[in-house]
């Protein structure tokens, strides 16, 4: 079956679940490029101009897990005010919370983390009770430095709460965490960021996390955007994947752009973003 939402790679199915959208200033989007450089390219846009900027998690079934890939921005945030949609969109999908074997975060911003953990009567604890949680050892540790915690509401709210649950899994460097799932290090965007190479047969794909945040970023790869830790290894590293990725065909799983599958295309010194 082939939807705007779900690819057959080999045996496995991919399936993107929304969280719904961020709205961006292109002068954030892109940092340090004026403003009227920059938004008369920008689509979809809002009434004042701001980019619409869709988070979608990518769920895959590989033998007997079930991989949940980044987990939106959560309950009403300062940077939007509505529920997302995860949850509903996972009901919708035949999915139960206690289904999820394994949640990977590609980086610990706000608007990745937002589902990992919910308030109940009891507390906080983990959305998903008996996954395991994966985020690099090194993006783990940037976020939990004191002045990051008492900065940064997200990762004060959901990071103790996956440190102390026993379910948080650690590993750094490239690590296979189920067949033909790899979790790979992209850093730049922040100091642990991953993305994550999805395998069956033949066929390959490669979930980007935030490598870019708009198919812009593509076309203007030193684009970086505000949200980058380190702009000059985001977009060493943006360079890197894109080209392994427009040199292989590898199929790539956006969780920002507007449709979320798509191929890099080689276009002059840069690229552009085919969805497909
Ligand atoms: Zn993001």
């Amino acid at each position: 079956m082939t939807t705007e939402h779900q690819r057959e790679l080999g045996a496995k199915t991919l399936l993107t679940v929304s969280d719904g959208n961020l709205r961006i200033g292109p002068e954030r989007l892109f940092k340090n490029i004026p403003r009227d450089q920059s938004a008369p390219l920008l689509r979809p846009v809002d009434e004042r101009g701001q980019a619409l900027v869709p988070m979608r998690s990518l769920l895959i079934r590989a033998g007997n897990r079930l991989i949940l890939f980044d987990t939106g921005l959560g309950h009403h945030s300062p940077i939007r005010p509505e529920d997302g949609t995860l949850l509903l969109e996972l009901t919708s999908a035949g999915i139960r919370p206690e289904d999820v074997t394994d949640v990977i975060i590609s980086h610990a911003h706000a608007d990745h983390i937002g589902w990992a953990t919910v308030e109940d009567e009891h507390g906080r604890r983990p959305t998903f009770p008996n996954a395991r949680y994966w985020m690099s050892a090194t993006e783990f540790r940037h976020w939990t430095q004191p002045e990051q915690l008492e900065a940064v509401a997200a990762v004060r709210t959901h990071l103790p709460v996956l440190s102390t649950s026993g379910q948080l899994e650690l590993p750094d460097g490239e690590v296979e965490i189920a067949p033909g799932v790899r979790l790979l290090p992209t850093p730049g965007h922040t100091p642990g960021h991953r993305s994550v190479l999805i395998a069956d047969g033949a066929q390959v794909a490669l979930f980007t996390g935030d490598i870019s945040h708009h198919p812009l970023h593509y076309e203007k790869p030193n684009w970086g955007s505000q949200f980058d830790t380190d702009s000059d290894l985001a977009y060493r590293t943006r360079l890197r994947v894109l080209q392994q990725a427009a040199a292989d065909r590898i199929l790539l799983v956006s969780y920002h752009h507007p449709t979320p599958f798509g191929h890099a295309i080689h276009n002059g010194a840069a690229f552009r973003w085919q969805p497909v």
